[in-house]
């Protein structure tokens, strides 16, 4: 067996496990459902056991070369440090790279979820041979990522390209941050839920609960109010999809996540806005397109990560 990367990708709810080859090939992956434990150390024995577990199925009797964690919130790679997380909030200021490194036996990395998922979109993605690439990945929220000429931009703290609380309308809806008129809390799946209870006259629609995805298709179907929420929440992106060319003029910008995989309902709002508001002469340039990786966009970012920090 040629050398892989074990990629573990940890969300609120489902976690998401591949072994992924160095050339970027999802070899083996593996899902379940989150259910993390509450103390710091319990939480490094539930990861670390995961992992063995993982491991001892591979079956080729050869140890990964390092183990890469993408967590959704801000997270300093260099110093293995996750300074918050919104969906495992256990998970605050613990120096979790070292310590699971040091349980394993081997390097084990961490980054920002949406990070990984960029440096996969550049590699193997829609941003593949392109200089620079800024992605947006719209789900429950809305991170982002910057890769330029191969390396990940992470800021001098690790808290760049976090998109989702950018702040788009300084009188706009409440975000999970504290803050107004964040990116996140017009776009992201919570917020399309919640625009659209406002203008569904009872609100909660016979009892059913409401989901984006559910949005999506009665729009598809023709239903006027979720059209013209899906289409405030494209305007909000473009907003966003405008800021970003501006202040980093990337080569292309891509759109993935959940909700960025919708589509066209989505999307044409969003380009149509941005071209509006970028800089005339440079409209043509701008370039966005839908990412092509799916769930898999962390997983194979996440090996590039570790080839490009360990040398692989
Ligand atoms: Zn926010």
């Amino acid at each position: 067996m040629n050398a892989a990367i074990l990629c573990l990708d940890l969300g609120g709810t489902n976690a998401r496990l591949g072994l992924v080859s160095i050339d970027g090939r999802v070899l083996q992956r593996r899902r379940w459902k989150m259910s993390p434990p509450g103390n710091a150390d319990s939480l490094y024995d539930y990861l670390g056991n995961r992992i063995v577990r993982f491991m001892s199925g591979v079956g080729t009797g050869s140890r990964p070369a390092a183990v890469v964690i993408g967590f959704a919130g801000p997270t300093w790679s260099a110093g293995g440090y996750v300074y918050c997380s919104p969906n495992i909030g256990q998970l605050a200021g613990l120096n979790i790279g070292p310590e699971l490194s040091q349980r394993l036996s081997m390097p084990v990395l961490v980054a920002n979820d949406a990070n990984c998922a960029a440096l996969g979109e550049y590699w193997r993605g829609a941003g593949a041979g392109t200089g620079s690439m800024f992605l947006f990945t719209i789900g429950t929220g809305v991170g982002g990522g910057l890769v330029a000429d191969g390396e990940l931009w992470e800021g001098s703290a690790g808290i760049a390209g976090e998109v989702g609380h950018t702040v788009v309308a300084i009188d706009g809806p409440m975000c999970t941050c504290g803050s107004r008129g964040c990116l996140e809390a017009l776009v992201s799946a919570t917020a399309i839920v919640r625009a659209y209870r406002k203008v569904l006259p009872g609100g909660l629609d016979h009892g059913v609960p409401i989901t984006a995805k559910m949005i999506f298709a009665r729009a598809r179907h023709g239903d006027a109010a979720a059209r013209a929420v899906i289409a405030r929440a494209g305007k909000a992106l473009g907003v966003g999809i405008a800021n970003v060319y501006h202040l980093l003029n990337p080569e292309v910008i891509v759109i993935g996540g959940g909700v960025g995989r919708a589509g066209r309902l989505l999307i044409a709002p969003a380009v149509e806005m941005a071209r509006g508001l970028v800089f005339g002469p440079l409209r043509d340039r701008l370039r966005v397109s839908r990412a092509k990786l799916g769930d898999d966009a962390a997983l194979i970012g996440g090996a590039y990560l570790a080839s490009r920090k360990l040398g692989l």
